[in-house]
């Protein structure tokens, strides 16, 4: 119950500003008289908030899909070097979008390996990473987000560890456990509430307990936050 009214508290918040943004700017295109410059502006603000309620919603039916066991995890063998690069162009756009261009963007893949294999749930697995990254996006003004995976090798068997590190204002010793929990937020008082409903780390958590695995956070306040994950699958490496 406590839940749900925390739920219904945030989303009815998280909703209702972008549609009622998106409605604004409607009006004034279609009612006044606007320049070209205007009208671009606007309905470039129309695209961001649409954006914004569309990742709200699609997080809202994911992790209800989860806490219904409903969720589907489609395993197939993803090959990792070519996963993690084919993330680089997209990521571009997301720091440009989010007015942050100076922010250096590194994908780290184990260059001496050719092909490196995990059993899991490609889709799964790029949401966990686009989380991260935007959450290391929103929370870092200068420096660079490192992303990818290194190996190591355990007797004879091969263990993958994928990251997402960040040089930006870090988190707190005594809230590292609770961020993890669903509607859980904080953000610094001297700057505006960042967006977002306090669901991406949840999901991130329960979708990598859906495929064997788990998920902790390393960080150091004023210096930047490292998220690892791993998954207990098999790995192959050619
Ligand atoms: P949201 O991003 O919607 O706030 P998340 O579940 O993704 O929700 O994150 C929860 C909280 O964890 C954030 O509000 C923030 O305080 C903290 N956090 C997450 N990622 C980072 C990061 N890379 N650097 C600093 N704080 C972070």
């Amino acid at each position: 119950d406590r839940l749900k009214t925390t739920f219904l508290a945030n989303f009815s918040h998280e909703i209702r500003t972008p549609l009622n943004a998106m409605m604004g700017f409607v009006n004034i295109l279609t009612s006044m008289k606007t320049t070209k410059e205007e009208k671009a502006e606007m309905v470039s603000l129309i695209d961001v908030n649409s954006q914004r309620l569309l990742r709200l919603i699609n997080d809202m039916i994911d992790m209800s899909r989860i806490e219904s066991n409903s969720m589907e995890i489609k395993y197939t063998n993803v090959e990792l070097n070519g996963f993690i690069s084919a993330m680089a162009p997209s990521l571009t756009y997301e720091l440009e979008a989010a007015g942050k261009k100076n922010l250096v963007m590194t994908p780290v893949i184990d260059k001496t390996k050719h092909k490196v294999y995990q059993y899991i749930d490609e889709l799964r697995l790029s949401q966990i990473f686009n989380n991260l990254i935007s959450n290391a996006i929103k929370f870092t003004e200068k420096g660079e987000i490192k992303f990818g995976y290194k190996i190591a090798r355990n007797e004879n068997r091969y263990a993958i560890t994928y990251f997402v590190t960040d040089t930006g204002q870090g988190i707190l010793p005594d809230r590292l456990d609770d961020i993890f929990k669903p509607f859980v937020q904080y953000w610094n008082e001297d700057v505006p509430k960042v967006q977002g409903a306090g669901l991406g780390l949840a999901i991130c958590k329960r979708l990598a307990e859906l495929m064997k695995g788990r998920i902790w956070v390393e960080s150091l306040p004023g210096k930047g936050s490292s998220f690892l994950f791993s998954f207990n699958t098999p790995v192959m490496i050619e």
